[in-house]
């Protein structure tokens, strides 16, 4: 047997069946039959294992409907790390009978280069100035930009800076939200943090998510290769999805150089907090905000507390809880077009727990759940801006902020 084959029938082992994650599980929690919920991932992944399942239609839709967001994982008394057995199996699916036709070309032939990616949010941009919507689900697409980010902003040379970073820009800020990048280049700036932009690629966590493990390790090779050329102290994002793939290099790549390379990668708001320490504004920013709490960041990398620490620096500002903050918005990257009902049952509770704190604007650290949150307040007819954390410090050091909902 091989070690991952251990590492899976490990995992399998350890589930005791007692169903504590149903209480937790939101695919479950909606759908209310037992397939959907953690256990029987597991008792899936064991039956893939043990080569008696066909990989059948039925098979595929159970393992693609998971979030990944680990609320059985952090529920779980036997500690059963179910993402790691859905994305396995997602894995074994691909092996056996190859990616869906679709699938491919938005992973080998589009995701793999920089410059096809532009293109199409050039072309998505072009649809989107021409008002029409093809489909319900257009309203999930985020306003493109014509320009990415990295050609249109670049970072200031400071004279005599603490330390330098590189700044991993993600996906979601290179082509839809920019006002996330400017704040971060200004945070950083205002606390004498010199900013490089080298050239990168997606950090892969769709093509992972998708069970492409073949186009993940491409894309993680070629950011390991061209941040480590940067020769930085830290490797900074501002995306939850993205820093949890990144930090996840050394594991998927299983080298030196890749475990190095995740070794100084930091959510910007651990960077602020815990390694500059970052200097308190003085500018007021008199609003009322809630956080949501992506699972990327919070059960993905343990960031929770710092985020908040943020907010409580801003003068002004005043954060209200929101219940169940870090139950998921239904996003998931892709899981949002590929189960558009079932993601809009899953982000109803999310707005009615937004509505009920009675709070002015949403914080969060992650872009895809920003883009879902947006597009569920709307939806509620709930005027209030979703932003991130950080967009909130640079206000407060004097940057203006831009706020537009996605849809
Ligand atoms: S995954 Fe964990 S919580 Fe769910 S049935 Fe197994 S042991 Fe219980
Ligand atoms: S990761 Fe989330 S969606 Fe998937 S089984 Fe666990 S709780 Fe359910």
């Amino acid at each position: 047997m091989s070690n991952e084959a251990k590492a899976v029938k490990d995992q399998v082992n350890r589930c005791s069946k007692c169903g504590s994650c149903r209480e937790v599980c939101p695919v479950f929690i909606e759908m209310n039959s037992e397939p959907w919920v953690a256990r029987a991932r597991v008792q899936l992944a064991s039956a893939a294992l043990e080569h008696q399942v066909d990989f059948s239609h039925r098979y595929k839709e159970i393992m693609e409907s998971c979030l990944l967001c680990k609320a059985c994982v952090a529920h779980c008394p036997n500690g059963v790390r179910v993402d790691k057995l859905v994305l396995w199996a997602r894995q074994e699916a691909v092996k056996r009978q190859g990616l869906a036709f679709i699938k491919k070309v938005l992973l080998h032939n589009i995701l793999r280069y920089n410059y096809r990616l532009d293109l199409m949010a050039k072309i998505l941009a072009a649809y989107q100035a021409t008002g029409i919507r093809l489909t319900p689900k257009d309203n999930l697409l985020p306003h493109f930009r014509t320009v990415p980010f990295r050609r249109l902003w670049h970072p200031k040379k400071l004279k005599k800076p603490s330390l330098v970073v590189a700044y991993f820009t993600g996906c979601m800020t290179q082509y839809v939200y920019h006002q996330t990048g400017r704040a971060v280049l200004h945070v950083l700036e205002e606390n004498n943090v010199q900013v490089v932009l080298p050239e990168q690629w997606c950090c892969g966590m769709p093509a992972l998510a998708a069970g492409d493990l073949q186009t993940a390790r491409a894309l993680a090779e070629r950011n390991v290769e061209s941040l480590t050329k940067a020769g930085v102290d830290y490797i900074i994002t501002d995306c939850a999805s993205c820093g949890e793939m990144l930090k996840g290099y050394g594991q998927l790549l299983g080298n030196d150089m890749a475990r190095k390379f995740s070794g100084i990668v930091q959510d910007v708001s651990f960077f602020l907090v815990h390694t500059i320490g970052f200097r308190h504004p003085d500018k007021k920013v008199p609003l009322v905000v809630t956080y949501h709490d992506p699972c990327h960041l919070k059960r993905g990398q343990g960031t929770w507390a710092e985020p908040r620490k943020i907010l409580a620096g801003i003068p002004g500002l005043t954060l209200v809880e929101m219940a169940e903050s870090d139950r998921c918005c239904g996003s998931a990257g892709s899981f949002g077009f590929t189960h558009y009902d079932l993601s809009m049952k899953i982000l109803q509770r999310k707005v009615e727990n937004i509505r009920a704190t009675g709070a002015q604007a949403v914080a969060t650290g992650c872009p895809s759940c920003r883009l879902q949150i947006e597009c569920g307040l709307k939806k509620a007819d709930i005027s209030m801006p979703v932003v991130h954390t950080v967009e909130l410090l640079s206000r407060a050091y004097g940057l203006g902020m831009e706020g537009e909902a996605a849809c």
